[in-house]
């Protein structure tokens, strides 16, 4: 018998093999009561595409994670509140990061969203172009959102059909998101308390996740 003691984390992979091949395993009736600690002590910071079911793709049920959503699945100012939170108060100890392929955030810049934001002709043309929709400027400046926390790397058409190029940019980001986390002086990730961070790239198109290598080759944190 194997030594080897799977995580959580590991099992999700698992479930996810599942769901793809057509056997979901998240069920979707009320559970009753349950007590507020999530039963297998994960937190999921996930994108918010539509084409995500993260309960469904990682065959989680009601109670057993967190889940955290955002446009991208980033790691910003917030996400690291609701992670503090999440295992300081309430006791999970893995995280579980999920980018997708097609996702939106490889479409834009920063700079491009808030030039035709403030009415920047050319910038809102691009961004009509980009988007099939026709892009409605506000006409003011705002210093908030100080970032989109859009994907670096050349951009490219919205949901456009996945490519190696995108792969790179999804990989890069999934790895600055886990530097944020193990980085944060909050966040613990050694010793009795120690959390661990898992990335991955789901395929909207598959069901499938692959993992994403932490550090990135040759040492890189993408
Ligand atoms: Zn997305």
């Amino acid at each position: 018998m194997s030594s080897k003691v799977d995580t959580i984390t590991d099992q999700l992979i698992e479930n996810n093999r599942d769901y793809a091949a057509g056997r979901g395993a998240h069920r979707p009736q009320h559970p009753g009561k349950q007590p507020i600690r999530p039963a297998r002590r994960v937190a999921v910071v996930a994108c918010m595409d539509a084409r995500l079911a993260v309960e469904d793709l990682l065959g989680l049920q009601t109670g057993e994670a967190h889940i955290i959503r955002n446009a991208g699945g980033v790691v910003a100012e917030d996400t690291i509140r609701s992670l503090v939170i999440s295992h300081h108060l309430l006791h999970t100890r893995e995280i579980v990061l999920v980018h997708h392929t097609r996702c939106g955030m490889l479409a834009f810049t920063d700079d491009l969203l808030k030039a035709g934001l403030e009415g920047d002709p050319a910038a809102s043309a691009l961004l009509s172009k980009a988007t099939d929709r026709d892009f409605v400027p506000a006409g003011r400046s705002s210093s908030s959102p100080a970032s989109f926390f859009a994907f670096r790397g050349a951009i490219e058409p919205l949901d456009r059909e996945h490519g190696q190029e995108a792969q790179q940019r999804l990989e890069w980001d999934v790895r600055r998101s886990i530097s944020a986390i193990v980085d944060h002086p909050w966040i613990p990730t050694s010793g009795p308390d120690a959390v661990s961070v898992r990335g991955f790239v789901y395929d909207v198109d598959t069901g499938l996740l692959s993992e994403v290598s932490y550090p990135g080759p040759k040492g890189s944190f993408g």
